[in-house]
């Protein structure tokens, strides 16, 4: 390797027949390694037989350790950071090492690979063209329900992170917050040998879980469909007059704010009326 460089490298998310030559090479030639867990990573690199050397970089040394790479950095020497599956910085640590390289002028360098939420939206059979990654949702149950209570108008496909002591509630939490017909995926052990993914309405989904318990062990994705868009060509003549007369004199959200209280038809379908007017 010429110029030194932190090189962020994915690894296997369960099938290690996933990791890239180009991730195995990396992580043979660099001096030194930094690992979310290094005991968990030693497998790995027995698996690959790579023998460079690693310290460990979790949340809370962060800071710490990303002196100690940019002191390797500054030797000449280039680093790899890794986490335990899948790629570095993604529901994982490693930003602010990430921030602070770059800041002291150092180039980072992406060996890019495994993503659970990747591989999961790229099978599910939901929406992908517009998707938002919200990563793992809070534990406690009350804002676990204000969480996605938020988050139940939103168009975009939505990707979460669950884990299996908690995969139940959380389906619970998705049937009251967006609906028992809402749509979703769950991608369980992807890569793995019990991949499984189960789809259907959020209640159908939560009865399969409810109905075995292998469904609630491993590893989950868990993907909501989008809430459908309001159809501003659903609008009748009244509700349209209104809208019109309004418009002009009021700002677009002024005027389909009100014309919903006169009509009684949803401000998201007027407010998108609205704003079609506004540019034609
Ligand atoms: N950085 C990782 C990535 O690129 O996907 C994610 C790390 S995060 C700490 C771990 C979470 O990712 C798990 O709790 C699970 O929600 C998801 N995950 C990781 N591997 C998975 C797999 N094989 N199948 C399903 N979900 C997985």
């Amino acid at each position: 390797m010429s110029e030194s460089a932190l090189y962020i490298v994915a690894t296997p998310i369960g099938n290690l027949e996933d990791f890239t030559p180009r991730g195995i090479k990396t992580l043979s030639s660099v001096a030194l390694i930094a690992a979310e867990d290094t005991r968990h990573s030693a497998r790995l690199m027995a698996h690959f037989d790579i023998k460079t050397p690693m310290i460990a970089v979790h949340d809370h040394n962060e800071r710490q350790q990303g002196q100690k790479i940019i002191n390797s950095l500054a030797q000449g020497d280039s680093v790899a950071l890794i986490s335990d599956a899948g790629t570095p910085l993604i529901s994982d640590p490693g930003f602010v090492i990430v921030r602070e390289v770059r800041a002291a002028g150092y180039r980072v360098v992406p060996v890019p690979g495994c993503c659970a939420m990747v591989a999961a939206l790229s099978a599910a059979g939901i929406a992908s063209d517009r998707f938002a990654f919200e990563g793992f949702v809070p534990s406690k149950s009350q804002q676990r329900l204000n969480y996605y209570e938020n988050l139940a108008a939103e168009s975009r496909s939505l990707i979460f992170y669950e884990s299996p002591h908690r995969i139940e509630a959380s389906l619970e939490a998705i049937v009251t917050a967006f609906g028992a017909d809402r749509p979703i995926v769950i991608a369980r052990e992807i890569t793995k040998t019990f991949e499984t993914f189960l789809s259907g309405s959020a209640e159908e989904v939560l009865h399969q879980v409810q109905a075995d318990h292998n469904q609630r062990k491993g590893e989950f994705v868990v993907i909501v469909q989008g809430a459908p868009q309001a159809d501003a060509s659903l609008l009748d003549a009244d509700a349209t007059r209104v809208l019109d007369i309004l418009l002009e004199e009021l700002s677009v959200k002024q005027a389909s704010a009100l014309a919903s209280k006169i009509t009684g038809v949803k401000k998201k379908v007027l407010y998108q009326a609205a704003l079609e007017k506004k540019v034609d």
